[in-house]
């Protein structure tokens, strides 16, 4: 692991920022001016923050730099629609992140973690190991740069989804203030509906989550992949702590507490998990939650060597979903031409030196 990285002024919550410019001898609507210009106006540079005086830009520069991470690689997809970059960090460590433009949303999957200690086995990023959790501000900043992207061409970001690189729940405090940063009214701004957090289940977090005070109304997606123990614990080595009844009870206190649909992840491996069997043990297991199910044809990665499902298996398996009644998309392998699976680009850059 690496250092811990730099304090950038991405990394103050509304509350530290207002004591930190009280503390400098500001007066009151200041702190509210920056935050306008970090989280409304987009600003990536405190120097076009204009209505500050220039001695409090320079100080904000020296003591609060903003980090606004640098494009190391891009990938466009063949129809234009799926963007990948890979940012730098200040300290060198670098992460993925992709714009996806389907209809009228405007969709950023941004990541939590460099790495991922959680290792699913078909995982790009999980295969590459685990560097070091984000901090709040380096979350936030993935989302703004997106954001300014899509400023300059006119349009505006309009959902985030937390599927890019790590576990979210392991990272959770800077996960949570990262949300709380996104959909502050006052801030950026996004509705809470149009954030997504993507989870493997890391029961503690997850029940912590459930109880959350004020919960916001995110939408939570479970990655299951597999609705058996002795499956599931060889596809996501950590459900052999936090297995799936454990899971379930949470995502049911959820239901209770929230009355939200959760989603369910499913990479669809060829003879692995793309069986009517396992169909049938996750209608089961869905029984009694509103639930909605995505299943994802495996993205080929180097270290893994299996097969995303054929079509036949696919119908053999949503037949199942169906006589149970179970909502379900098969998502379009859009962005695979761009290695648009999480930890594809980082891997693939580290490969070329
Ligand atoms: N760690 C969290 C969030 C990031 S992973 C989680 O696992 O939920 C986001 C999604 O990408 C997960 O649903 C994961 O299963 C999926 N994914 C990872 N590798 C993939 C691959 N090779 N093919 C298709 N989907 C993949
Ligand atoms: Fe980590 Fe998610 Fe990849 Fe599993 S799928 S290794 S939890 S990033």
């Amino acid at each position: 692991m690496t250092e811990k990285p730099p304090v950038s002024l991405y990394d103050l919550s509304f509350p530290a920022l207002q004591s930190l410019l009280e503390e400098w001898g500001e007066p009151p609507y200041r702190a509210r001016q920056v935050w306008e210009w970090l989280y409304v106006h987009l600003a990536d540079d405190v120097g076009q923050m204009t209505s500050l005086p220039r001695a409090l830009r320079e100080r904000l520069a020296a003591e609060f730099p903003l980090y606004v991470p640098r494009v190391l690689a891009t990938q466009v997809s063949p129809d234009g629609l799926t963007r990948k970059d890979l940012l730098e960090l200040a300290d060198g460590e670098a992460v993925e992140v992709v714009l996806m433009r389907y209809e009228r949303r405007r969709t950023a999957c941004i990541s939590t973690q460099v790495g991922c200690p959680i290792g699913c086995v078909f995982c790009a990023t999980g295969q590459a190991g685990f560097r070091r959790n984000l901090t709040a501000g380096e979350i936030v900043a993935q989302v703004l740069h997106f954001a300014r992207v899509l400023k300059a061409e006119g349009e505006r970001l309009s959902n985030v989804v937390l599927m890019g690189m790590g576990e979210p729940l392991l990272n959770y405090d800077a996960t949570m203030e990262a949300i709380r940063r996104l959909i502050d009214p006052q801030g950026f701004g996004l509705g809470q509906r149009h954030i997504t957090l993507s989870t493997v289940g890391i029961f503690p977090q997850l029940d912590r989550l459930v109880q959350e005070p004020d919960l916001p109304q995110i939408t939570l997606a479970i990655s299951l992949h597999a609705a058996t123990n002795d499956l599931r614990n060889r596809l996501v080595p950590v459900n052999r702590r936090y297995g799936l009844d454990a899971i379930f009870e949470a995502c049911r206190r959820y239901f209770a507490r929230t009355g939200r649909r959760i989603s369910f992840e499913w990479v669809l491996i060829a003879n692995v998990n793309d069986t009517p069997q396992q169909a049938a043990a996750l209608a089961k297991r869905l029984k009694g939650l509103t639930a909605h199910v995505n299943l994802i044809p495996l993205n080929p990665t180097p270290a893994y060597h299996r097969e995303p499902s054929t079509k036949e298996a696919i119908a053999a398996f949503t037949a199942v979903l169906e006589r149970h009644g179970i909502p379900y998309t098969v998502r379009l392998r859009r962005g695979i031409e761009i290695q648009a699976g999480c930890g594809q680009l980082r891997g693939k850059l580290k490969v070329a030196g």
